[in-house]
């Protein structure tokens, strides 16, 4: 296992963990500045800005893109709305390859408005990912799905597990040595998870470990959505699963990924980072 004292080098930060405070060029300067070497920014960020300047603004500071947060959820009430959905992460893949990004990550929906049926929704995740599969391999980027807590079954992802995502991987992309088809861990989403150790084992036996977010899951969580603990604060066995994901072949930057509206995204982005780093080191 890496030791991860001293080498913020080798450590990402998930913009969303400093709150959107600041614009997205004062963002990557202050992550670059805490000397990390890689950020990944979402779109919300970016909906103003020039792509390629942005890019530009990266390479010149030295940060590289694990990922471009995030798609658009798949899963709608009509065909027309479906078909937008994929259009639409197709263009947020292009400009997610114009940042450099080494993954899309997929967060896929579940539920559209007045739905019960998700296993509709499940279908309709798996009847649009070839295509988008498609257009990954031939514009150079991956597609890692992010597997969510079940807590947000209703709304956010009908994939809700580490093994689920690993079977939809499989059905849609088959066994291969160079996969396209990836999944992002987040240790949020997937700790309490009985089969993580073999889940972590197949998906690494298959190279589909493309992004591994850290953070931690507060014991009186205040909200689901975020009220999310900064390394170490938590109840979360980081080290064991970082421990597991990397034994099964994961070498990628470890990336913290905190939604606090609270707590951190109050706090200066200087000392969020300064602390991430610490905590990165001593509790991760
Ligand atoms: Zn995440």
């Amino acid at each position: 296992m890496r030791d991860l004292a001293g080498t913020k080098e080798a450590c990402s930060i998930n913009t969303a963990t400093l709150g959107f405070q600041k614009p997205i060029r004062q963002t990557i300067d202050a992550i670059a500045r805490a000397g990390f070497r890689y950020a990944s920014p979402w779109r919300r960020e970016l909906k103003d800005e020039s792509i390629k300047a942005v890019a530009k603004h990266l390479s010149d500071a030295k940060i590289a893109v694990p990922g471009y947060y995030r798609s658009t959820f798949l899963p709608a009430a009509d065909k027309a709305q479906r078909r937008f959905a994929i259009d639409d992460n197709k263009r947020a893949m292009d400009d997610a390859i114009t940042l450099g990004a080494e993954y899309f990550p997929l967060v896929v929906g579940s539920l559209h408005e007045g739905s019960k049926n998700i296993t509709e929704a499940r279908k309709q995740v798996l009847d649009a990912l070839p295509e988008l599969l498609e257009y990954a391999r031939r514009n150079g980027i991956k597609l890692a799905i992010e597997p969510l807590h079940p807590v947000y079954a209703a709304d956010r992802s009908c994939i809700l597990s580490l093994s689920h995502a690993l079977d939809v991987c499989d059905a849609i992309e088959g066994t291969t040595r160079e996969p396209s088809l990836g999944i992002l861990f987040d240790v949020y989403h997937c700790w309490w998870d009985h089969n993580l150790p073999h889940d972590i084992a197949r998906a690494g036996a298959q190279r589909r470990i493309f992004g591994f977010h850290v953070n931690d899951w507060l014991r009186n969580t205040n909200d689901i959505l975020n009220d999310r603990g900064m390394m170490g604060d938590g109840v979360i066995d980081l080290r064991g699963i970082r421990g597991m994901v990397e034994a099964a072949g994961f070498n990628g930057p470890v990336e913290v990924e905190i939604f606090s509206a609270n707590d951190w995204w109050k706090k200066p982005l200087e000392e969020t980072l300064k602390i991430a780093a610490a905590r990165l080191a001593t509790s991760t």
